[in-house]
């Protein structure tokens, strides 16, 4: 019998650890630092380094690759009962060597980088000495990358690259991005682009401004406007076969979207927790909140979301295991990312609402959460992207009927039920 929702206790055992590490170590830097990405600060490398070696000597570090791969990893699943606990510090999936985009940028080096592109980028990156940057969505339109004109043409041994990127995380402090760019503007539209390294010290690689989120002070953001003009990179920064840049992004945005749900996990916890306590500590009108049922109905609806959201989840980790190919598990990817703003959206909301001015203050991290919500249905594709992807993948699995009406009416049931068992049970067929 393999259904099980229990963790086995050696990893238990791990992850326990790693909850109260983050609770005593890592949280705290969360109120004191600032950017998580800043590898180079004399700060964080007084403060985080000696955490980063702390979870090496665990065995917990860089757990999104396997071994395979490069990386000490165990599996999505594993991964993502970590993850679920990283969630709720800004600064734990650089402690654990986890973080967004880098994660998905070492899966396509290490998918499809040569072994000299690995060892100058894949493995400084999964040992936490160097950042990274995905730089795909233009400003013209991310949702649909048929639109996409940032150019790659062919010169000699070179290719040079012309054009604008829009959001490209983290390049502020990223030593070289993956551009998404198109090569062969004239075959189909799934045929076109191609991925290119390009280390962020090129000639020509301008960042125009940090565009930042929410009210995030002007060129404080870490989401870069970056224009390529006349960048060069060999044909040896090829990530890919030519013409295949859709297919290796795939391989980049499946992992990336689960891990994000992971942590998004983490944060609805956060939220619930916060909540719970806050119903059992304020009275008002004679009694606590957590006596009123319209606060308990709060208290309900959210458990339900989070716990079925969350086992969604753990079974898109298992099913990405059990199959190693995104194709076979597209279908539960884009369910876990159509899901994944709504759920956060509507316990973060519920949050609030039982915090009262507390709860819309800049004393809790409410707001940011809830501004987060939105991220995740608009980052890495909008939810009406996915669900369409979902509802496609599920309508594969069904036919159409050319019936006036459908097999499944009750009058047809009862026909084919009756041509099968009629002789068999003749009273009751007479009553009909
Ligand atoms: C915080 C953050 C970080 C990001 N980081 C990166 C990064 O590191 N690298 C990178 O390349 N990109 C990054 N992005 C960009 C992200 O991938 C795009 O924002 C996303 O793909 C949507 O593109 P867009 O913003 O151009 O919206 P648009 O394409 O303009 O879409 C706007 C809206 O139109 C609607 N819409 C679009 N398509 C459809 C459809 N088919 N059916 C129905 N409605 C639709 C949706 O409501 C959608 O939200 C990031 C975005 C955010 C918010």
């Amino acid at each position: 019998m393999a259904w099980d929702f229990e963790t086995d206790k050696e990893y238990q055992a791990l992850l326990d650890w790693a909850e109260e590490f983050l609770e005593t170590k890592v949280e705290p830097l969360d109120m004191v630092l600032g950017s998580p990405m800043e590898y180079q600060d004399p700060d964080f490398i007084r403060n985080v380094r000696p955490l980063q070696d702390e979870v090496r000597k665990k065995g917990l570090w860089a757990c999104h690759l396997g071994p395979e791969l490069g990386g000490l990893g165990f599996g999505q699943l594993k991964l993502a009962l970590l993850n679920e606990l990283l969630g709720r510090s800004r600064f734990a999936p650089v402690v654990f060597g986890c973080q967004a985009p880098d994660t998905g940028n070492a899966e396509i080096l290490a998918h499809y980088g040569s072994d000299e592109l690995k060892d100058r980028y894949l493995q400084p990156l999964l040992n936490g000495e160097m950042a990274s940057s995905y730089s795909m969505t233009e400003p013209q339109g991310g949702s649909d990358p048929t639109q996409f004109k940032c150019m790659a043409v062919e010169d000699g041994d070179e290719y040079v690259i012309n054009g604008e990127k829009w959001f490209s995380s983290n390049a502020r402090y990223a030593s070289f991005l993956i551009a998404m760019t198109v090569t062969d503007p004239d075959a189909p539209a799934h045929e076109r682009a191609t991925m290119f390294v390009v280390p962020t010290d090129t000639p020509g690689v301008n960042i125009v401004r940090n565009v930042g989120v929410g009210d995030e002070a002007p060129g404080e953001g870490t989401h870069a406007y970056v224009r390529y003009e006349d960048v060069r990179v060999p044909r040896s920064n090829m990530l890919g076969p030519r013409g295949k840049g859709f297919a290796v992004a795939q391989t980049r945005l499946g992992g990336g979207r689960i891990h994000h749900a992971m942590r998004t996990i983490g944060q609805c916890k956060r939220a619930f927790d916060m909540m719970c306590q806050r119903s059992l500590s304020r009275n008002t009108k004679g009694e606590i909140l957590a006596d009123k049922q319209m606060v308990q109905e709060k208290i309900a609806d959210s458990w339900i979301d989070l716990e079925s959201f969350r086992m969604l989840v753990l079974r898109t980790a298992w099913r990405i295991d059990k199959y190693n190919d995104y194709l076979k598990v597209r279908k539960d990817i884009a369910a876990v990312k159509a899901a994944m703003p709504r759920v956060y959206h509507d316990i973060v909301s519920r949050c609030i609402q039982v915090h009262g001015s507390l709860g819309v203050s800049n004393e809790l991290p409410l707001t940011g959460m809830l501004l987060g919500s939105y991220v995740m249905g608009i980052a890495d594709g909008p939810t009406e992207v996915h669900k369409v992807t979902l509802a496609r993948q599920i309508l594969r699995e069904y036919e159409g009927t050319e019936d006036l009406f459908p097999p499944y009416t009750l009058p047809n049931r009862r026909a084919a039920a009756i041509a099968q068992f009629g002789d068999m049970i003749e009273r009751e067929v007479e009553n009909w």
